[in-house]
């Protein structure tokens, strides 16, 4: 397992359970994933970092619990006392991109749906660092980084706004 640029620009494919073995497989690949990302020193890997196109990404939480996070979704964004997205701006880094800091603006907490490695779907509400994290390393499984976020060079339905 190594960082590879080739797919950070592309979105990844969803992950499927048709076999017997994708079970181990993911969890494998997450065990890989979360070596790699101790060894960079980062709190969270996407798969599309790696030279793999999937919607797949591990993350160290505030708490120090690992996740992974398989074909992500975000359901819910939180909201300021106006009613708009609470957003806050705080500057990131990337392991695809040593020693770049971008400030990036995000919502400040989120609601989410992922898959585990055994396919099992979770819901879960994130704040703050985590949301943060959450967000970057879902923004690698849809092909977009820091450097396009910071500059807001994205699509309309992945600007952060209410659905
Ligand atoms: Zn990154």
């Amino acid at each position: 397992m190594k960082l590879d640029p080739i797919y950070l620009n592309q979105r990844g494919s969803n992950c499927t359970w048709n076999r017997e073995t994708d079970k181990q497989k993911y969890q494998f690949l997450s065990n890989q994933m979360i070596e790699l990302m101790l060894k960079k020193r980062g709190i969270g890997l996407a798969a599309n970092q790696c030279g793999l196109k999937m919607q797949f990404f591990v993350m160290k939480k505030e708490d120090g619990a690992f996740t992974t996070c398989i074909n992500p979704e975000i359901l819910n964004l939180s909201d300021d006392w106006h009613g708009k997205v609470r957003m806050e701006t705080i500057e990131e880094g990337c392991l695809s991109f040593p020693g770049e800091k971008h400030m990036v603006e995000r919502p400040y907490g989120i609601e989410v749906r992922y898959q585990d490695y055994k396919g099992s779907k979770v819901i879960e509400s994130l704040e703050g660092i985590d949301a943060r994290c959450w967000l970057h390393e879902y923004d690698h499984c849809q092909g977009i980084t820091i450097r396009e976020r910071s500059k807001g060079e994205v699509k309309d339905e992945f600007k952060y706004a209410k659905s």
